[in-house]
């Protein structure tokens, strides 16, 4: 299946994606950990609630808790006690009578209003109340939030900042999460030296590894960094099959396009199945998928962009689904391109840019400029992609493009 404008050879960006989805296999070991370091792991059980959150009646505001009917007749009760957070009312409050109540404390059931304080005037314990109330005003309701056996969250859910806050009000120390997948980043390529060192001439700066080690730290796997591993045979082997011994996934970067030093590909063909695509999609054409003995390859191009971007959008969710996490919905805007975008039919882009209101309050979307696959701060600089399919071409001022949001795993 080939779309009718790709140029020939090109596999298309969704059939690549099915392709790499289908050929993972998620992983089935499990473990059993602490709630607080539960951040980012994928629940490998469905929890239902324990109990009602909030456990019991209580009262939303500071102020007096009565029964309604009390105030029909006199709108003057009679304090006969308190109910503290964490120190409830144990006695008994008539009609008539009020008791003073502090936000979140249990509301006894002898009581079913609340007035706050400020509505209120004290006189010793006589409680003056300025304004009329209705029945059940001011009270949270025991299971509000989540009620008893209900559903919380399901098999794959990754736990966010806020779901260990919903885990915690339920009372659960520990969760049952899927293991830590290990991925090894390496770097192939003879220019490449790490930061800190001196370049001679010829040589640049190592940037793909670690853009890609601060992607995975996003993701919570656990990282081997192989580093920067030359342009020599041997060098390559030994790394990918030390790699492929540590590690769940195998992730280079370099050497996957078809120039003179480029062993990766003559010695990955020899370990394992590995398939050389060239996906139509830019940035990021030569892109390598398979399997090595015991792990998943991924082949990232060599230009900064292209390896990131490629890594974003392919490799990202292939490792969600390693991890068994629910697949993430990437939501697509449609905003109006502030500036002309340039492009030829072919092959699907992911051009970045700005996405911000305008002064009349409208949303645009503004292209960083040039989008060469070298220029890595145009990926800094950008909040979003502006996603133009394959057939597409040059597209002017004002038109509606759609937009996706960088994520949390690029920012
Ligand atoms: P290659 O795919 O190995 O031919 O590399 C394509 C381009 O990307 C070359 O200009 C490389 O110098 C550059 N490149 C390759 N790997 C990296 C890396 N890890 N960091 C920065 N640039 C890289
Ligand atoms: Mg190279």
């Amino acid at each position: 299946m080939v779309d009718c404008c790709s140029a020939p050879g090109l596999l298309p960006f969704e059939l690549a994606m099915e392709k790499m989805l289908s050929a993972i296999k998620p992983i089935s070991d499990t473990e059993l950990i602490s709630l607080s370091q539960g951040l980012n792991r994928v629940l490998a059980s469905d929890i239902s609630s324990p109990l009602n959150v909030p456990p019991h009646n209580n009262s939303a505001m500071d102020g007096y808790a009565f029964k309604v009917e009390s105030l029909r007749t006199n709108n003057k009760l009679k304090m006969v006690g308190r109910s503290m957070a964490g120190e409830p009312f144990s006695g008994v409050c008539k009609l008539g009578e009020c008791i003073r109540i502090m936000t979140g404390a249990k509301l006894p059931s002898c009581c079913d209003t609340v007035e706050m304080q400020e509505n209120c005037q004290a006189n010793d314990e006589n409680i003056t109340f300025l304004e009329s109330r209705e029945f059940n005003d001011n009270i949270r309701f025991a299971g509000e939030d989540i009620a008893i056996n209900q559903d919380v969250f399901s098999q794959g859910k990754k736990l966010s900042a806020i779901d260990i806050g919903v885990l915690a009000s339920l009372g659960v120390p520990k969760v049952e999460v899927f293991r830590k997948i290990t991925v090894a980043v390496l770097a192939t390529g003879d220019e490449l030296k790490p930061p800190g060192a001196t370049l001679s001439e010829g040589d640049i700066f190592e940037s793909n590894g670690h853009a890609l080690i601060a992607m995975l730290t996003k993701l919570n796997v656990d990282v081997i960094n192989f580093g920067i591993i030359g342009d020599d045979e041997e060098a390559i082997r030994t790394a990918f099959e030390q790699a492929d011994l540590q590690a769940d996934v195998v992730i280079s970067s370099g050497g996957v396009s078809v120039g003179e030093a480029d062993y990766t590909k003559l010695i990955l063909e020899q370990l394992g199945e590995i398939g050389f695509w060239k996906i139509a999609m830019k940035p990021g054409k030569p892109f390598a998928f398979g399997k090595l003995p015991n792990s998943y390859f991924f082949g990232l191009p060599g230009n900064p962009v292209s390896a990131l971007v490629t890594a974003h959008q392919l490799a990202v969710p292939a490792l969600l689904k390693l991890q068994n996490a629910q697949p993430k919905k990437f939501p697509l805007l449609k905003v109006k391109t502030a500036t002309q975008l340039n492009k030829r039919p072919g092959r699907m882009d992911f051009q970045r840019a700005i996405l911000s209101t305008n002064e009349q309050g409208e949303m645009t979307v503004t292209s960083t400029g040039s989008q060469g696959s070298g220029i890595l701060t145009s990926m800094s600089t950008a909040n979003c992609y502006i996603i133009l399919p394959a057939s597409q071409g040059k597209v002017p001022a004002g038109e509606i493009v759609d937009v996706q949001l960088f994520d949390e795993v690029i920012q």
